[in-house]
């Protein structure tokens, strides 16, 4: 697969699931544009590995569940790389507790994060994709979103919510040639997760046996973005943990 001359923007690339998807696209030869919100050296990091791979890339510091900050960031991408043909909603955080226990702030912020952050950069971006009628999103889900999950009430109901956002969004944009995927993970390996791979009962819950890694879950992606007939789907990267 040949991206060459499409431009990227992933949220949450500084690490994890995001870093791995920055780089695997690439090395497939789209320009990147890295968006993070604090980790301003790992961001770096990440352009300067993707450029050794002879494509251009620019961090970009953005918190995504900011609406006018979400708009103005997918604005300076259009300025330095062009305008956005790839969108991967990556960004995400936890704010694990019981319902009964959770406060509101916690269940308010992944909400924003989570889910608001995806539909700011598809709002921005979409105008971008209607005009060059041709566009790829991809929203990083959870099987969390899928099969639920207990403790994590916020992140599961945002990671559901947006598994109809990337359905409808699929239906709204399929006309103009734009597909719009959504991924759902397992447990993988990343700054998210660290130390529950090892965790007895959780292995013995995942049929493959182990965690997986930020880069099959690029792999995965770099696939959709291959892919002009697939668009609303939830495609699960789990190890055989939900089905
Ligand atoms: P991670 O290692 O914790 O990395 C999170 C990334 O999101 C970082 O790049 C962080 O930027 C960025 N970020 C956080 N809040 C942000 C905000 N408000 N605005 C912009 N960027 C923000 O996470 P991960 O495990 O790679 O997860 C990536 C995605 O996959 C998330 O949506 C997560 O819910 C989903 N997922 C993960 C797993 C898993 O097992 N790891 C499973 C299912 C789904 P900074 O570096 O600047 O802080």
């Amino acid at each position: 697969m040949d991206l060459k001359g499409q431009v990227a923007l992933i949220t949450g690339a500084s690490r994890g699931i995001g870093r791995a998807v920055a780089l695997k696209l690439a090395e497939l030869g789209a320009d990147i544009a890295v968006v993070y919100v604090g980790n301003a050296e790992k961001a770096a990091q990440v352009c300067d590995l993707a450029r050794k791979k002879g494509v251009r890339a620019e961090a970009f510091a953005c918190d995504v569940s900011d609406f006018e900050a979400a708009k103005e960031t997918v604005e300076a991408v259009k300025q330095k790389l062009g305008i956005v043909n790839i969108l991967v909603n990556n960004a995400g955080i936890t704010r694990d507790g019981l319902i009964m226990t959770m406060k509101e702030e916690a269940f308010d912020e992944v909400i924003q994060v989570n889910l608001k952050g995806a539909f700011n950069m598809m709002r921005h971006c979409s105008p971008g994709f209607v005009k060059n009628r041709r566009g790829k999103i991809i929203n990083i889900s959870s099987v969390a979103g899928v099969v639920g999950n207990a403790g994590q009430a916020n992140y599961s109901a945002s990671k559901a919510g947006l598994i109809g956002l990337t359905k409808t969004v699929a239906k709204e944009l399929a006309s103009r040639n734009i597909c719009c995927n959504a991924i759902a993970p397992g447990l993988i390996e990343t700054d998210m997760t660290q130390g529950l791979s090892n965790e007895e009962g959780l292995m013995a819950a995942i049929p493959l046996g182990r965690a997986g890694t930020p880069e099959e879950v690029a792999e995965l992606a770099a696939f959709l973005c291959g892919s002009d007939y697939i668009t609303g789907q939830v495609i699960c990267i789990d190890g055989g943990l939900a089905f």
